[in-house]
């Protein structure tokens, strides 16, 4: 990764620490920000000096693009600190690649990687004390791009805020999940903006979230939005089936994000000897595996959870539930993956970075 150490950022510190306020042993996932943000503006055609100044409200023109045409796109990643008191980030190349063609898609400017890493570097080093060390515990990291200039013109804005925020996170577990087989709604579309992480996605997720959860269901799991016979991902993560001892996962596409959590599981699991299958993956192949029994684990893929594993699910009025599996392929990979994420195991694939 580029970083280069010419590259002033501008720093303001904060003149306080909230950090002895706040009760690390029972937070709510992202609702707690730490003392600094970085912030970087685009005006006149370039990106501005970047600046890293105490955590603080924004003050925006009311007719700002975001608010009307939804340009916003964002990442999430974490932070982690070993035993020793060293911070890593986990594949922190991906999240800027992905940020970068995410706001390609909406026609936002390209964020230079040495700011990007610059800035990022800096900011956890003001703010280091917020990584707790322990196993689960994690910054979350949410860098965000929106559309700044004002004006309610429909066209892409020529103003823009690159921003990353961070939130002290716990080990997060929600219990398994079940989720509801979407039939009728969609996430996304060929030729859509699927694949990137953009704000509007999710705003589209909650309608028919909150129509399954009425049906006792926490989650949807979207299907292909042309003949929803497919597979795609479960609620904000890529999905994973297990049947028998094979990993079935759908390929990444236009409509299916390419989740960094998802491709070092099949790393990861290719490297333990299980064998991978990526190919679109059948409503109806994974029903009749639940009626005949093959269908051992189904589990979400993401930053956040980590793995999310799924004990339920509904279609067309119909309840699978799923079996408890001794030595699940969810908790296997979860270990081996954090393992590696918090430095308590070799990093045969390079994916640690040492702040
Ligand atoms: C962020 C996200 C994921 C998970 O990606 P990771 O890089 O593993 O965190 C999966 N699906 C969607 C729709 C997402 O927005």
């Amino acid at each position: 990764m580029k970083s280069s150490t010419q590259q002033a950022i501008e720093i303001t510190k904060a003149n306080e620490s909230k950090i002895g306020q706040v009760d690390f042993e029972n937070l709510t996932f992202g609702n707690i920000f730490t003392d600094h943000m970085f912030v970087c503006d685009f005006i006149d055609g370039k990106w501005q000096t970047p600046k890293i100044t105490p955590y603080a409200p924004l003050t925006l023109d009311p007719s700002a693009r975001v608010f009307h045409y939804g340009q916003a796109v964002f990442e999430g990643m974490k932070a982690y600190k070993d035993d020793n008191g060293d911070t890593f980030l986990f594949r922190p190349d991906e999240n800027f690649k992905r940020i970068n063609k995410s706001a390609a898609r909406l026609a936002m400017p390209e964020f230079p990687e040495n700011y990007f890493f610059d800035g990022l570097t800096e900011l956890l080093k003001l703010d280091n004390e917020w990584i707790k060390p322990g196993f689960g515990n994690s910054l979350y990291i949410r860098p965000f791009v929106i559309a700044t200039q004002a004006g309610v013109s429909a066209s892409e804005a020529n103003e823009y805020k690159f921003m990353i925020i961070c939130s002290p996170a716990q080990a997060y577990y929600s219990g398994d999940v079940s989720v509801l087989v979407a039939e009728k709604f969609s996430r996304s579309a060929n030729g859509g903006i699927g694949y990137a992480k953009a704000a509007g996605n999710y705003a589209a997720q909650f309608y028919p979230t909150n129509l399954a959860k009425k049906e006792g269901y926490q989650q949807v799991i979207w299907t292909d939005a042309d003949t929803h016979e497919y597979m795609e991902e479960a609620g904000t993560m890529n999905v994973f089936f297990r049947v028998n001892d094979t990993l079935l996962t759908a390929p990444t596409s236009d409509r299916i994000l390419d989740g960094i959590t998802r491709k070092s599981l099949i790393d990861i699991a290719k490297k333990e000897g299980v064998s991978v299958d990526v190919r679109p993956v059948k409503v109806s192949e994974i029903v009749a595996a639940a009626k005949d029994g093959s269908l051992k684990e189904i589990f979400g893929a993401g930053t956040a959870a980590v793995i999310s594993p799924v004990k339920a699910f509904g279609y067309q009025g119909n309840h699978y539930e799923l079996e408890k599996q001794e030595n699940s392929f969810a908790s296997l990979f979860k270990t081996a993956l954090m393992n590696i994420q918090y430095n308590k195991a070799e990093d045969p694939f390079n994916w640690r970075h040492k702040i």
